[in-house]
């Protein structure tokens, strides 16, 4: 059975997560979560004193690069490793979330990342979620989704899973960090958000779960999976 590669992109908190994770368990495929790579980037940055909300030096990014080592460990589910410490959850405070697409617009951050990535689906068999999965990363992909949904059913989502990991917010605070990511990675010069022009779209404001993924399934079985 041939192994294909399956790119999700999308919008903040669109559900490409559960939707990518969701697919590569039916198929077999490893799932890997790029957003939590450029995560972890910036949570290290953080933790080394290099950005802050008051301070951001892109030359202490780019010099702090060779130190980074990020894993993704498949055990019952697949977690990012930053220097051999699972952040999984670290990397998703608001602090890290109203820093990332800064990082993330950096030049030498990106290429770093895009080939780590590139390295991880060079045999297929792989279901990856992003910003520029489609269009960067894997341009040849058999299957391409990029993911859309109503931004009040964004924010709920976002807002939920940041409270089932232990993390308070607002309302407010969720709606302006989806707003300002949302920006920032449509806007940035290198790699930014859009649609491939061979993706289909799928809007998942009013599906199930279950629907979502009954939709992508018939998709990648279409497409060789
Ligand atoms: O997917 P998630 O919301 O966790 O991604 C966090 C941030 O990482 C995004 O807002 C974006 O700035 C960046 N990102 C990116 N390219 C990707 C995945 C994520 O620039 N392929």
């Amino acid at each position: 059975m041939p192994k294909i590669t399956i790119a999700i992109d999308g919008y903040s908190s669109c559900g490409k997560s559960t939707l990518a994770s969701d697919l590569a368990h039916a198929l077999g495929y490893a799932y890997i979560d790029s957003g939590a790579m450029y995560r972890a980037v910036t949570l290290h940055c953080i933790e080394k004193g290099i950005i802050s909300a008051e301070q951001f030096s892109v030359d202490g990014i780019i010099a702090e690069l060779p130190n980074i080592k990020l894993e993704f460990i498949f055990e019952e589910k697949s977690e990012i490793h930053l220097n051999g410490k699972c952040v999984e959850k670290e990397i998703r405070s608001m602090e890290v979330a109203s820093l990332v697409s800064q990082v993330s617009a950096i030049h030498e951050v990106r290429v770093q990342m895009v080939a780590q990535q590139r390295e991880m689906g060079k045999q297929g068999g792989i279901v990856m979620d992003g910003r520029d999965l489609g269009t960067t990363v894997f341009p040849h992909a058999e299957l391409k989704i990029f993911m859309t949904a109503d931004e009040n059913v964004r924010i709920q989502r976002r807002k939920l899973e940041m409270e089932t990991k232990g993390i308070k917010v607002t309302e407010e605070e969720v709606r302006k960090n989806i707003h300002e990511r949302d920006v920032n990675d449509t806007t940035r010069k290198e790699s930014p958000l859009r649609q491939a022009e061979d993706a289909l779209v799928l809007d998942n404001s009013y599906l199930t779960r279950e629907q979502q993924l009954a939709m992508a399934l018939e998709w990648a079985k279409e497409r060789g999976a």
